[in-house]
């Protein structure tokens, strides 16, 4: 029977526990295992360092996304761009990586109810896995939802409740409905999830050994499956020199950067008053759960973490787009505008290379902030004539 294991205190408690005596969030300690796999699909590679049998339903598609060397981004960077496309997922973001484990992970457990607490990413892959194995799922949102928002997660027919109230307390809230309902909430830092985190870290080094890497964090469960990948290859010998582990955050939002700034080894949780609005709202948890393990993954690695404003963002998703044809949504754009701030700083250099890791798809999110567009007019008739101006104006 596997174990699950802290951090920072190194206890280890029976599989199923969520959280240490000591507060902070658990994770198993399986290893790295592959090596007699390499031609199965996505992540069934990696099943044997895994707490699962196997990945059924939509969990054989997760995974095994593209790393995509971006040249056209090197300019901006700073440095030679690699990007890991997280968007290639069945629901469009890394978030399947976690449900696949987690999901499955339940079911085996003899769970028949499976739910979580987002009206994003986060609701839509838990929706999507549950719904791939026949499963019920329960998705608390905020009251106030945008109606293509609802329209996104209602596809996969998960029942949904709005919850008037605080939504940032439906954290604690939900792992007390744990211990009490028939349904088990699979929250971002449940250890099943980060355990799938980690198997975007194997992928990128099946292809490269990069001197850094840059993810959005927001609740810290991505950044610690990344590490914990690090950790698990480190154990086998596999590398020796961590890559940097850079975790970018919204400026409007940014808990775990000002612990970072002020040499804290926890992370105090920011005022809902403190909170500003941000176009990158996958990634505006104000009271991040494994905020604290993600600050360590940033140290121990030579990383840092570091904070980027709304006008940088939007910026850096246009250059996504037009300088490397990337559709990313807000919150993942914000690995571009970072490292272009570090390479200003020296800490990343020219000749480096480097993983950028857009977590989400921006094709889900058009419409939701509406943009002008410009275009050209012309009738039919006219059209050799006027696009051929056009061609020699641009
Ligand atoms: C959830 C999410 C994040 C943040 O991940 P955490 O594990 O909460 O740190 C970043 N980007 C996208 C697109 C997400 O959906
Ligand atoms: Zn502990």
């Amino acid at each position: 029977m596997a174990t699950v294991t802290c951090y920072r205190c190194d206890s280890d408690y029976r599989d199923g526990r969520v959280r240490c005596e000591c507060g902070e969030p658990l994770w198993y300690d399986l290893g790295a295992a592959w090596a007699d796999r390499r031609d199965a699909p996505g992540m069934a590679r990696y099943v044997d360092g895994l707490p699962i049998e196997r990945l059924d339903g939509i969990a054989a598609g997760a995974g095994g996304t593209p790393l995509v060397r971006a040249a056209g981004l090197d300019a901006v960077a700073g440095c030679n761009v690699y990007v890991k496309d997280e968007c290639e997922n069945p629901t469009g973001s890394y978030k399947d990586r976690g449900s696949a484990v987690a999901v499955s992970k339940a079911i085996e457990r003899g769970t028949e109810t499976v739910g979580t607490v987002s009206y994003g990413n986060m609701a839509m892959s838990t929706a999507a896995h549950a719904a791939s194995l026949g499963r019920d799922c329960v998705v608390l949102v905020p009251d106030e939802i945008q109606a293509v928002r609802l329209e996104l997660i209602a596809q996969y027919g998960p029942t949904i409740v709005q919850v008037e109230g605080d939504y940032g307390k439906l954290y604690p809230d939900a792992l007390t409905l744990n211990e009490t309902l028939p349904v088990e909430f699979l929250l971002g830092d449940v250890p099943s999830r980060i355990s799938g985190y980690k198997t975007a870290l194997y992928e990128i080094y099946e292809s490269i050994t990069p001197d850094a890497i840059v993810l959005p964090t927001s609740s810290g469960g991505f950044a610690s499956g990344i590490w914990r990948g690090v950790r698990d290859l480190e154990a086998a010998g596999v590398l020796s020199t961590p890559p940097r582990l850079y975790l970018v955050q919204t400026a409007a939002s940014d808990p775990i950067t000002r612990a970072y700034r002020a040499g804290h080894e926890d992370v105090a949780a920011m005022d809902p008053a403190e909170i500003e609005e941000t176009i990158a709202h996958s990634i505006g948890n104000p009271d991040p759960p494994s905020g604290a393990r993600a600050l360590a993954a940033a140290r121990a690695t030579g990383g840092e973490i570091l904070s980027v404003t709304d006008e940088e963002i939007e910026r850096a998703k246009r250059q996504f787009a037009r300088a490397g044809g990337f559709c990313v949504e807000p919150a993942s754009a914000t690995p571009l505008a970072g490292v272009e701030k570090l390479s200003e700083r020296g800490l990343v250099e020219r000749d480096e290379q480097v993983v950028l890791i857009p977590t989400g798809t921006g094709f889900k999110e058009m419409g939701v902030e509406p943009t002008a567009v410009e275009t050209e007019r012309v009738v039919r008739g006219d059209l050799a004539e006027r696009l051929e101006a056009v061609l020699a104006a641009s």
